[in-house]
């Protein structure tokens, strides 16, 4: 099975009186190990996507099916354990902890679920030196530039070993220097460890060494690069 499938998936939200459709029937497979853009303009659907293939939100309609598996069917725990396990998450704002260092923001996801520090802060020391930072694991956020931030935020999307990273508009507050060496960085990542990437942005510039590009129009998927890999099945 696919580690991802999306079934004529449809989102509508309700504003006040005015229904606004986000997504209209998105069928979409990603396997392992894949790495796959999704562009498109601002308000095209990409955050919704992203949420619906992370299990964030549920759709108004249709099916997602992570590693074959009806996420629907699931009880509120054993999405959210499927969800811990299976997706780790990177987001435009960083997301990380202020009174934390950037080390001990690596090895939260371990220690919550239940890993002992010294296992924790060993992987995490991993994780920070494999994204470039070990000279600055002691740092809080507020000491790190943008981008290293956000190498902090995908070495924590990392340290419990996910079979995927959602990675939301990651370099929508970086320059464009360190918005290309994140993509870089991510699709490292993907080589050296197999980790499956899906990645938002409104930029198509960064999408140039990116094999697999999903455009998003009002709702819809405009086009996708590669829409199935009969190779790469797993
Ligand atoms: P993108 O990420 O491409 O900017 P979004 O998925 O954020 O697109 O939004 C798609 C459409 O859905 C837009 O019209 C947006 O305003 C609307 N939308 C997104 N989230 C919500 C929400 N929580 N409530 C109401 N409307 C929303
Ligand atoms: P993006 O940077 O992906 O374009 P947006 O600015 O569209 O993100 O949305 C940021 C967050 O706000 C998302 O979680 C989205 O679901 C939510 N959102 C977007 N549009 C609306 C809306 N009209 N009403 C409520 N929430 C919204």
């Amino acid at each position: 099975a696919p580690l991802v499938e999306l079934r004529r998936a449809t989102k509508h939200y309700q504003i006040g009186e005015k229904p606004v459709i986000a997504l209209k029937g998105i069928d979409i497979s990603i396997q392992a190990r894949e790495f796959v853009a999704i562009w498109g303009p601002s308000g095209s659907g990409k955050s919704t996507l992203c949420n619906l293939i992370g299990m964030l939100d549920s759709p108004t309609s249709g099916n997602v099916l992570i590693d074959g598996q009806e996420v629907d069917d699931l009880s509120d725990n054993a999405r959210s354990e499927l969800r811990n396990r299976t997706i780790g998450f990177v987001f435009q704002n960083f997301n990380l902890i202020p009174v934390l260092s950037a080390l001990e923001n690596v090895m939260l996801p371990l220690q919550i679920a239940g890993a002992s520090s010294a296992v924790a802060r060993e992987r995490a020391l991993e994780r920070l030196t494999e994204v470039g930072l070990e000279k600055h694991v002691a740092h809080r956020p507020a000491k790190l530039s943008g981008g290293q931030q956000q190498r902090v935020a995908i070495a924590r999307a990392l340290v419990t070993d996910p079979a995927l990273v959602i990675a939301d508009e990651p370099t929508a507050n970086l320059d464009s220097g360190n918005a290309r060496r994140i993509i870089e960085l991510m699709l490292d990542i993907n080589a050296s460890h197999g980790t499956a990437f899906v990645f938002s942005t409104h930029d198509q510039r960064l999408l140039e060494s990116v094999k697999r590009r999903v455009l998003m129009q009002d709702g819809e998927i405009g086009s996708d690069s590669q829409p199935a890999r009969p190779g790469t099945q797993t």
